[in-house]
């Protein structure tokens, strides 16, 4: 099949790693009617789990790549870190693939992402690209204290340090191991947001409302989405921002824009995901259509319509911690966490990724909280979240 038709239901789709994005994409996926393949080396991955096929086999592994070209019409991928070469390879071989290859590559290197921004116009956190021990001495006094972040690799907070002097960020460039980094100046944070656009072949682009995100050491913990959860300026800014962006790439898919509102009301961009974002899982029950089926949508050259956003809308996400040490995860529903408290409330929409082990950190699902109004979504939140032992927000 031509990369560039339309792909209709019945087709096979493919998606590059088996975490809980690419399990929720598999399925929106077939609950369209078509059939799907997960790569991921992991025989217990979350999206191999509920997957029609699962090639196990590493993301560069040149036999599993001409498998799932073989299969899929297109493939997708749901993490930045896959390889920007598998992405070429099956480009290659006409299956289509969205995002591409050149999309993803300037969003795995932070100062790629970082020049696209400025090139786009979207102010970004003042920064210095830090790879030579020359840079290293060059570093000009104005961007400490600040944040060493790896220019690859990073996520939830890892490969991150932050520094107060020269000291400190030498220190912290031989603590990363030296390998490429960006160094941010610390911004005086009011708030945090994202947008979540999806942009189609064509040039079309649609966008889910500005979401307000709440992070804790690092990790996402609470998402609101509701009219009026941020100034109508900075969510109109926040958008165009989002739109400015997708278009800059040429870009295809769904793409995630994070942002940083500062205490003078300013925004700044702070980094782009090329796949749905857990800032968008609130999507699944929030909007009469999800980022996930948007995700769909633009692998297939399907129309987009603009999504819309039917209730106020909260999500918390649920780490591992929630869960007791060596507690069974995939034990009866009354082993903890009490979900059966949680499901009494209502609006309450429980999603769990099939994760064997709880560790702390890490991501085992999330729980969606929609109402009628957004005080009434804030409270059933809160009350969920006293339930889970989740700290109130
Ligand atoms: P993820 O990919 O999971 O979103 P990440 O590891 O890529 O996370 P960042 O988004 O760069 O990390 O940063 C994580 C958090 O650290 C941000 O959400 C924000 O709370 C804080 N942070 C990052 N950069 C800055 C900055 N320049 N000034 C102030 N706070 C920052
Ligand atoms: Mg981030």
């Amino acid at each position: 099949m031509s990369a560039a038709a339309v792909i209709l239901p019945g087709a096979t789709l493919g998606v590059l790693g088996g975490g809980q994005l690419g399990r929720m994409f598999v399925h929106a996926a077939q609950q369209m009617g078509y059939f799907t393949v997960v790569l991921d080396p992991d025989p217990q991955s979350p999206a191999g789990r509920v997957s029609h096929h699962h090639v196990q086999a590493d993301y560069e592994d040149p036999h599993a790549l001409q498998q799932l070209a073989a299969l899929c019409a297109a493939v997708t991928t749901e993490f930045e870190n896959v390889p920007a070469a598998s992405l070429s390879a099956l480009a290659l071989q006409s299956t289509g693939v969205s995002p591409a290859a050149a999309s993803v590559s300037v969003a795995q290197d932070r100062a790629r992402e970082k020049a696209h921004f400025v090139a786009c116009g979207v102010p970004c956190a003042p920064y210095a690209v830090l790879e030579t021990a020359e840079q290293l001495s060059a570093i000009q006094a104005h961007l400490l204290p600040g944040i060493l972040k790896t220019a690859r690799l990073g996520y939830d907070g890892k490969g991150q340090i932050r520094v107060k002097t020269r000291e400190d960020l030498s220190a912290a460039w031989t603590q990363l191991g030296q390998v490429p980094c960006v160094l941010e100046k610390m911004l005086p944070l009011a708030l945090e947001c994202s947008v979540i656009v999806a942009r189609s072949r064509s040039g079309q682009v649609v966008n889910f409302p500005v979401q307000r995100n709440l992070h804790r050491d690092g990790i996402l913990a609470v998402t609101e989405v509701y009219e009026g959860n941020l100034s109508a300026q900075t969510a109109q800014q926040a958008v165009s921002g989002a739109r400015a962006i997708a278009a800059g790439l040429d870009y295809v898919g769904v793409l995630c824009v994070e942002f940083f509102v500062l205490q003078d009301g300013s925004l700044v961009v702070n980094e782009i995901a090329p796949r749905p974002h857990n800032s968008g899982h609130y999507t699944l029950d929030g909007c009469d259509v999800s980022q996930f089926e948007l995700q769909v949508r633009t692998l297939c050259g399907l129309p987009l319509t603009p999504p819309r956003l039917h209730s106020p809308s909260f999500m918390l996400n649920l780490l591992g911690d929630l869960w007791p040490i060596h507690a069974p995860t995939a034990g009866p529903l009354n082993a903890a966490p009490p979900w059966e408290k949680v499901l009494a409330l209502p609006g309450t929409h429980l999603h769990l990724y099939g994760k064997q082990e709880a560790k702390p950190g890490r991501k085992m699902g999330h729980l969606n909280i929609t109402a009628k109004t957004p005080e009434e979504a804030r409270q059933v939140a809160l009350e969920a979240a006293a339930c889970l032992g989740i700290p109130a927000f």
